[in-house]
């Protein structure tokens, strides 16, 4: 029976791996969560697990009263958070939303555990870092982001070396198929009704933006440490192949699944073995046929930027990342509208690149977090610039 961890275990992700490891009969010693900690403290009962931290100092007497006669020891703020992260535990999942994730994943891999990341804020800001901490402690990081776990199975038993090229799949989101003027309009609320997946909200309308897409390019070169042209990205409305890779020889690996996030995080969860996974199984002859489409990035900037953000290296990741949080935040509150993200993201790494530091290659997680800091006020000054606001 191995020892587990769960960061970020109230979101969509959480909820879905609490549903797995209730079936593989793993023990259960931390779960985190924000202010849900109803959920949270019902999940460490279901769960019993030992240690339960909300990520919010002031919901700590909360936490604690929901726990009362439970068992399970209540925590809360940002240094319990990396306290539990250092709390022995065979298998850890990163599943905090946004750059918080990546302060207790960074924790995590210095007890050489291993790490199951769905926190792809992590490898955006971080890459180089995240990746070189994880060898210096022997620790293994998992990719659970769909199209990433697909890469990481398609390149199973191969020589990197042949690797010719990479092709990751967006669904095009709830705008796919919507005119610049119409999208630059869009509501909060049909943002994130996403047409494939049942996700947490943020990544709902980072994947209508196409950003999440523009993070998954950058945390696939961080990851797999494949150059930045030899990376694409292929609209598939129908969600069903998550990412192909290209050989030497022109043949080409696809992987198919549902869409249903318990696949990647089972495969993930059973690691290096296969195991079994309740997610439903393909009807290939009901499907008929499979669509794909070349991405727009007229109507969709992120993607053009992220190759913008490839080629500065350095920060850029870090300011990419921060910038488009903020533009998030001001989008949902309704302070700037929806084509305004973009543009805010793009401003602020322009104002950045002359920042002290941007241009290097991030040494530590102290650096990055001050990058971030920066990033986020230079968000807020380009948004608190522009000429109109949103009603
Ligand atoms: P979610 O919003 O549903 O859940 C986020 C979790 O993080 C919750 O437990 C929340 O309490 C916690 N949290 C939020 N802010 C926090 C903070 N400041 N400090 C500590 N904890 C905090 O998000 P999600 O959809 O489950 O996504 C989680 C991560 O996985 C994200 O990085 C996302 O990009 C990635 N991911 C998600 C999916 C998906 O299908 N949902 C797919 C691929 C990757
Ligand atoms: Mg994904």
């Amino acid at each position: 029976m191995r020892r587990i961890s769960v960061f970020g275990a109230t979101g969509s992700i959480g909820v879905n791996t609490l549903d797995l490891v209730a079936r593989s009969g793993d023990q259960v010693d931390a779960l985190t969560g924000g202010r849900n900690v109803a959920l949270l403290a019902e999940q460490a009962r279901r769960h019993g697990a030992a240690l339960a931290v909300t990520a919010h100092p002031e919901c700590y007497a909360d936490l604690k009263a929901a726990l009362a006669g439970s068992g399970t020891e209540a925590a809360a703020g940002p240094d319990a958070l990396l306290e539990a992260a250092e709390r022995p535990a065979d298998w850890i999942m990163s599943a905090i939303v946004g750059a918080a994730g990546l302060a207790p994943g960074f924790r995590a891999l210095a007890q050489g555990t291993t790490l199951a990341l769905a926190n792809k804020e992590s490898l955006v800001t971080a890459g180089p870092l995240l990746m070189a901490e994880a060898r210096r402690q022997g620790a293994t990081i998992l990719p659970v982001d769909s199209e990433h776990s697909a890469i990481f199975q398609a390149l199973r038993g191969e020589d990197m070396a042949t690797v010719e090229r990479v092709i990751i799949t967006a669904s095009g989101g709830p705008f796919r198929d919507w005119s610049a003027e119409r999208i630059a309009k869009a509501s909060p609320a049909e943002a994130v009704a996403h047409p494939n997946w049942a996700m947490g909200q943020r990544i709902s309308i980072d994947s209508a933006s196409m950003f999440n897409k523009a993070l998954e390019v950058i945390e696939t070169k961080e990851f797999f440490g494949i150059e930045s042209n030899r990376i694409e990205v292929l609209v598939h409305p129908q969600s069903i192949v998550h990412a192909l890779v290209g050989f030497c020889d022109g043949g080409l690996m696809a992987h198919l699944g549902p869409a249903d996030m318990r696949h990647a995080i089972g495969f993930a969860l059973h690691w290096p073995a296969r195991g079994p996974v309740p997610v439903e199984r393909l009807d290939l002859a009901r499907l008929c046929e499979l669509r794909f489409q070349a991405p727009d990035e007229a109507r969709f900037p992120a993607l053009r930027l992220a190759r913008e953000v490839m080629a500065a290296g350095g920060m850029a990741g870090a300011v990419f990342n921060a910038a488009k949080e903020v533009a998030l935040d001001h989008f949902i509150a309704r302070a700037i509208p929806f084509n305004a993200m973009a543009e805010v993201v793009e401003e602020t790494l322009t104002r950045l690149s002359a920042a002290e530091g941007f241009t290097s290659a991030p040494d530590s997680l102290d650096s990055v977090l001050a990058m971030d800091h920066l990033a986020r006020k230079g968000a807020a000054d380009v948004i608190a610039g522009r000429p109109t606001q949103q009603g």
